[in-house]
């Protein structure tokens, strides 16, 4: 088998890795290793040049500011930037541009796309989801936000919670309940609402890692536009059906890259802390390997399956779940390697040891291997929980009977 990409792919990778030397400073050692007072400058003006070089939705239509390539482009941008320790985009990009972009492109009408894209491009526009609600996460058949069609506008009550960004979005696009006379996956509508009006009010939520990053959104007779709903009234499942596709699926082409380098950081780690002999974090460092060399194949299914023209569909569950237990077992396995230093304020895990932390499939982040153990534990939950996804295996990969707990 050769899993070595064409000489037109490698082509390309020259090109974007040109790219990134003529655009990032001299001596660039990754956003990670910059003053934290200079990164967010440097994240806003990076993704500016993205987006003036159509490097920001590599695989959008040329009509709509992306460069019209294939996901394989796409994953070789991605491997580039990874390497480099260079962000692929910006603020909640991955709901803005790939869950919510990827599905105005299916769904979206020609008004739709013309208003929203170039915005989300621009930067314009920041997205955020609102799906989860208190009584509707794992079961998200159960929303109860429900909107109205008055005159022309859709009135919009109800509560989501969990809303990452919500505190610095512009827009979320929420799932409600448009039919009062319907339960579970019908007579839902996804629709796309200005954050910024008075029947919003959004409240952050502090995690264990200190950080806000997520919200709960209360809408209190909310509005936005008859037209804007995406996809057809009543048809909101398979719509959001089509954009957590997009929310799992292109992770599972993107993270090897990311996975290969957090390995080789980890491998300087336990060399840095003269572990590299120690019987047991040899064993556990192989076991890490081997997931990123897994990952990697899955990583390159996905894409033939994609150029294919095929969607990846319950199989992308076996992935999430994959992706998210290597992300928790590998951040472990960094604090046992530091032991106590890991916690002690002046100790490398919380000073010296950066890294770009990988929030399957979202941004480029930086901190510390203690902030990366601390969010991990996340990634058995967002996109799905492993239970849910376990379920999906079940019944849709197995044909085992439906789940009725
Ligand atoms: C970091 C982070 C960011 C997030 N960002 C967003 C966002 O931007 N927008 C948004 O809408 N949501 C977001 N979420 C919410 C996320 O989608 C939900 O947390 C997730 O769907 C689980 O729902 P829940 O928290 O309500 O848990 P529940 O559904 O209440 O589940 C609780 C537990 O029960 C298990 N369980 C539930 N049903 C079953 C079943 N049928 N069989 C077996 N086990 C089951 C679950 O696996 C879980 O362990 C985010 C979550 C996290 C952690």
């Amino acid at each position: 088998m050769n899993l070595d990409h064409s000489p037109d792919a490698e082509a390309y990778r020259r090109k974007v890795a040109l790219f990134l030397d003529n655009h990032l400073p001299a001596n660039w050692l990754g956003v990670g290793s910059m003053p934290p007072e200079e990164q967010d400058a440097f994240r806003r003006t990076w993704r500016r040049t993205l987006q003036q070089n159509r490097l920001l939705a590599v695989s959008w239509p040329v009509e709509h500011g992306g460069a019209g390539l294939s996901p394989l482009e796409q994953l070789i941008v991605a491997e580039e930037f990874t390497r480099r320790g260079v962000p692929q985009g910006g603020l909640n990009d991955n709901a803005s541009i790939q869950m919510l972009g990827g599905t105005l492109l299916v769904y979206g009408t020609e008004e739709q796309k013309r208003r929203y894209l170039p915005r989300i491009l621009d930067g314009e526009d920041v997205w955020c989801q609102g799906f989860s609600e208190p009584e509707a996460g794992s079961d998200l058949a159960g929303v109860r936000t429900q909107a109205r069609l008055e005159d022309g506008t859709w009135i919009i009550s109800g509560q989501k919670t969990w809303t990452s960004y919500g505190h610095l979005a512009t827009h979320v696009f929420v799932l409600c309940r448009t039919d009062p006379d319907t339960t579970r996956h019908r007579g839902l509508s996804l629709l796309l609402c200005p954050l910024d009006q008075p029947g919003i009010v959004v409240r952050p939520l502090q995690t264990m890692t200190g950080e806000a990053d997520f919200n709960e959104v209360f809408f209190d007779d909310a509005v936005c536009d008859e037209a804007d709903v995406l996809g057809p009234v009543g048809a909101g499942w398979e719509v959001a059906r089509t954009l957590l596709g997009f929310e799992r699926g292109e992770a599972t082409a993107t993270l090897a890259a990311m996975f290969r380098d957090d390995f080789d950081q980890l491998l300087a780690l336990a060399d840095r802390f003269g572990r590299l002999d120690d019987p047991v974090i040899r064993q556990r460092l192989a076991r890490v390997y081997e997931g990123v060399e897994q990952m990697r194949c899955s990583g390159l299914a996905a894409v033939t399956q994609w150029l294919a023209g095929k969607q990846i569909g319950a199989e992308s569950s076996m992935h999430k779940l994959f992706w998210s237990e290597w992300l928790q077992s590998t951040t472990s396995l960094a604090m046992d390697v530091m032991g106590a230093d890991a916690v002690t304020p002046a100790g490398p895990g919380l000073t010296g040891v950066t890294f770009p932390a990988a929030e399957a499939g979202a941004l480029r982040d930086t901190g510390t291997w203690v902030d990366y153990f601390l969010r991990a534990r996340a990634a058995t939950i967002y996109a799905g929980s492993s239970e849910i996804q376990r379920n999906i295996v079940a019944e849709r990969l197995l044909d085992l009977p439906r789940n009725t707990s």
